[in-house]
């Protein structure tokens, strides 16, 4: 990736707090300090600088989360003007993170999926919509993380990340491929009742669930991009299922160990370290990508906490 990247290169930091409970070290990739607050700024930045340069005029997207807040960032970046479609649900605070970045927010539907249908009625010649996760220009992006382990000579022996719709590990495969890591096991880590890999894995197809039922609604996606689901049988991909209560319990004893918040969405992972999964006891360097994610403050945490705990 060129200088001029809208995402920036991150700290690689050894935590010796998460690794006390595996034999071997344990480095975190620190993509909650992206400055959108997540890791989703490295493709959807490259996206929309591929669209931008072959003369996109407006983007589109239908995320209230963190791939909301990136393209908003990146347009404002690339002057670029930027329309979020969200569903109602979406907080207060996810719509006025949007709007600081001067992207337009359209309130529109009771889910993401209805926000989604009526967003690719905005698309047009010069109108772009950016996928959350499912656009093979997003993980070339997100493979930068792997460009930037390769320079920092970490050579790692499994790799923990989050996963929702598998945009990122479409990215993280890619990473390691392209940078003669391709043995590299993965550690894919999501919520129960965010599962959509897990149980596709399990039932030997590309599956859909119901719906949602865990508060990491970053981890939110019905089904996995087919991508993701594809690269399951061609790369050593072990999956893990947390709780929510796991999963925030997590970002709690992370904010004291390194001082940094993080969305349920990214404890998910780190709770596969500090309970430690089986597949990690015996590693000698594993890496984590703290994926981030911005819809989070130490109040929503600590209630989170309380209602799962009654
Ligand atoms: C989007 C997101 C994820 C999941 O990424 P996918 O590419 O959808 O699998 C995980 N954590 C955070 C903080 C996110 O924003």
């Amino acid at each position: 990736m060129n200088k001029q990247s809208l995402h920036i290169e991150t700290p690689l930091i050894e935590s010796l707090s998460l690794a006390q409970k595996v034999k071997g070290r344990v480095w975190l990739k620190m993509e909650a300090l992206q400055p959108t607050g997540s890791f989703k700024l490295r493709g959807i930045g490259w996206a929309c600088q591929k669209y931008f340069s072959e003369g996109a005029k407006r983007f589109i997207s239908s995320s209230g989360g963190n791939a909301g807040i990136a393209v908003a960032y990146s347009g404002r970046k690339l002057g670029v003007p930027v329309t979020v479609i969200v569903p109602q649900s979406t907080t207060t605070r996810a719509i006025e993170a949007i709007r600081q970045e001067n992207a337009e927010v359209i309130i529109k539907g009771e889910t993401w999926q209805e926000s989604h249908s009526y967003s690719q009625d905005l698309t047009g010649p010069n109108s772009v919509y950016i996928h959350p996760f499912d656009n093979p220009l997003l993980w070339s992006g997100h493979a930068t993380i792997i460009d930037e382990i390769r320079k920092s000579k970490l050579i790692p022996d499994a790799v923990v990340l989050s996963v929702g719709g598998g945009g990122l590990l479409c990215g993280i495969i890619e990473g390691l491929y392209r940078n003669n890591f391709s043995n590299v096991p993965i550690l894919a880590v999501e919520t129960e009742g965010a599962d959509s890999l897990s149980l596709s894995l399990r039932a030997g197809r590309h599956m859909e669930i119901d719906g949602i039922k865990s508060i990491a609604t970053s981890l939110g996606a019905k089904k996995v991009a087919k991508a993701a689901y594809d690269w399951c049988h061609k790369h050593e991909v072990v999956s893990h299922v947390v709780s929510d209560i796991e999963a925030v319990d997590s970002c709690l004893k992370f904010s004291i160990d390194h001082r940094l918040l993080v969305e349920p969405a990214c404890g998910a992972a780190l709770a596969s370290l500090y309970d430690p999964a089986e597949f990690l006891k015996e590693k000698e360097c594993i890496l984590i990508i703290v994926c981030g994610g911005a819809g989070v403050t130490m109040s929503q945490l600590e209630a989170w906490k309380q209602k799962l705990d009654a």
